[in-house]
């Protein structure tokens, strides 16, 4: 029976047992389509990544005997449409069977089961063999609960996959090591420099250029510094490992002007294009660390084991559980819309300058700039969650639906009403301050609430606060930010408000 198999670009699964057997009879299918390059407005760095890692894959397959049909960008003869390149292969090709991987959006989850009922040959759906999940697992772990607390899901994680357990306890006798990963980064220890892979995208770009595809931030094609196949992805494992786990719980928190990385890991494009499994990213992570307990701190491997075991599986289980409607979720009925320097970097707020140039530049910023720079400024500033989420969903090199719009919607802009989030998060410049060495050297400042030059997350946080607090009346966890709203002078109050309206107003001169 001849079969054709889908490999969608996020699925570079080179694992797979799909790929354990090699059949001239089944064709696998990759495509670069217009669908994907156009249903937000990407970074370039996005697409060439993906394309890149797309192309390294089909090579691959090919080299390990399997027939595959590649169609790219460039191609004449690319419907450049989902359905419409699936019908024309099962027709030509005399397809028998039609099979695919379970696509991690809903988006593509319809256009897949809509297009198999309009079939009259067979299909089948298998698993990505990727999460630790599956996508039911966290609704079935919360069933009845009312709160779906992340600390709950990831104990049974750890318990149930053995991660950094001794015996029925974990390891270091405490879950959490949150506490201690709250350094702010003075240049205590040096930063090591970040591994190069050499590779030729002019290909690609000039492609992309050609087929006119829009697309925003920058690329610079000699120092295109992304893996995009399976052996750099492992180098990178390898590096983040020898070079940077041992402190990273320390300063995940921290930011710096100087530094753009830190101590993260960069390995979520190689995870959410599916190059790495979490799986073997933790258990390499905890066995580098067994072997090498007297340099590094169960703090630090926590850390980092709760972003993935915890977090990224976590995310994922809320986005099936509440799609489709999550994506049109606006509990605290925000409608401003973003100001032109999210797409420029050009503003006089040094964090905000530095998180958004960063991110056109590199197509990243790591997780508390994402939260606590650009998410806070955008909720405190009250802009529409569709419009934070497109940009999200556009500018950064990990951004695929299931876990952009939980952290985007619901962590950091409180769209969901709390689904994922207990508070929401929310700061004045102090928390900035404490954090990062950005409003030294700021236009603004940090301690002031009024005047000209008057840091605007301070009277945008307290004019939040105000504005939202009917809806967080009954929430304990803003209990004390609300009570010391209440102490707040009425003239002070009102004179904060009123900087904050002109501020909103005005937010294209910030
Ligand atoms: P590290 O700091 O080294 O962390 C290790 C790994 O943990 C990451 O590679 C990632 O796979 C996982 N991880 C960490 N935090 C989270 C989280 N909150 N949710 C899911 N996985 C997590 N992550 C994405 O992969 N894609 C996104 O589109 C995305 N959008 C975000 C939007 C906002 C507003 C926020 C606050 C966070 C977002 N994150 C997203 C989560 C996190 O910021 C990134 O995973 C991380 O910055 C990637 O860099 P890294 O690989 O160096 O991470
Ligand atoms: Fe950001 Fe305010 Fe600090 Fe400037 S002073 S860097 S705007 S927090």
């Amino acid at each position: 029976m001849k079969k054709l198999r889908l490999v969608l670009g996020d699925q570079l699964n080179h694992e797979h047992s799909w790929f354990d057997e090699k059949n001239p009879d089944i064709l696998y299918v990759m495509a670069e389509m217009r669908q994907e390059t156009d249903y937000v407005k990407h970074h370039i760095q996005k697409v060439v990544a993906f394309f890149q890692s797309m192309r390294n894959f089909s090579e691959y397959l090919k080299e390990n005997g399997h027939e595959v049909r590649y169609c790219k960008i460039s191609d004449k003869d690319n419907p450049n449409e989902l359905t419409a390149l699936l019908s024309n292969l099962i027709s030509k090709e005399k397809i028998e069977c039609f099979e695919y991987q379970l696509p991690d959006e809903y988006r593509l989850d319809v256009q897949l089961k809509d297009f198999c009922e309009s079939l009259k040959i067979d299909f089948k759906a298998f698993d990505s063999e990727h999460f630790y999940t599956s996508r039911t697992e966290l609704s079935e772990f919360f069933e009845g609960k009312k709160m779906l607390l992340m600390e709950n899901f990831y104990r049974m994680m750890r318990k149930k996959h053995h991660v950094l357990m001794q015996g029925s306890q974990p390891e270091g006798n405490l879950w959490n090591f949150d506490k201690d990963n709250r350094l702010k980064y003075k240049g205590q220890v040096p930063i090591p420099v970040a591994i190069g892979f050499q590779q030729n995208i002019n290909e690609i770009l000039s492609e992309i250029e050609k087929a006119n595809v829009a697309t925003f931030g920058k690329i610079d094609s000699k120092n295109f510094n992304w893996p995009t196949s399976r052996k750099a992805c492992l180098a990178q494992l390898t590096y983040f490992c020898e070079n940077l786990l041992k402190h990273f719980g320390d300063f995940e928190d921290a930011m710096h002007t100087d530094e753009k990385f830190l101590f993260h890991s960069r390995l979520s494009f190689a995870m959410n294009s599916k190059m790495l499994s979490p799986k073997e990213v933790v258990d390499t992570v905890v066995d580098f660390y067994y072997e090498n307990t007297e340099e590094i701190s169960i703090s630090q491997v926590e850390g980092f084991v709760r972003q993935i075991l915890g977090w990224r599986e976590y995310v994922r289980g809320i986005y099936w559980k509440e799609m489709p409607n999550y994506a049109q979720m606006n509990a605290l009925e925000n409608h401003h819309k973003l100001p032109d320097f999210y797409w420029t970097g050009k503003t006089k707020m040094n964090c905000m300058q530095k998180a958004i140039t960063q991110s056109l530049e590199e197509a990243y910023a790591h997780h508390i700039q994402r939260l606590m720079i650009i998410g806070n400024f955008s909720l405190l500033m009250q802009m529409h969650p569709d419009e934070v989420d497109a940009w999200y969903l556009g500018v950064y090199i990990d951004a695929i639906e299931w876990v952009e719009m939980p952290n985007t919607r619901g962590m950091s802009q409180y769209a969901d009403g709390g689904i994922l989030a207990t508070k929401p998060y929310v700061s004045s410049g102090s928390y900035i301050n404490k954090m990062s060495n950005y409003c030294g050297s700021c236009h603004y400042n940090v301690k002031d609430k009024l005047g000209e030059k008057a840091c605007p997350f301070n009277s945008l946080y307290w004019h939040f606060l105000d504005e939202k607090k009917d809806y967080f009346a009954n929430s304990q966890r803003m209990a004390m930010m609300m009570s010391l709203l209440k102490k707040m002078k009425p003239a002070e109050l009102a004179a904060t408000k009123e900087k904050a309206i002109s501020l909103m107003e005005n937010r294209e001169n910030l």
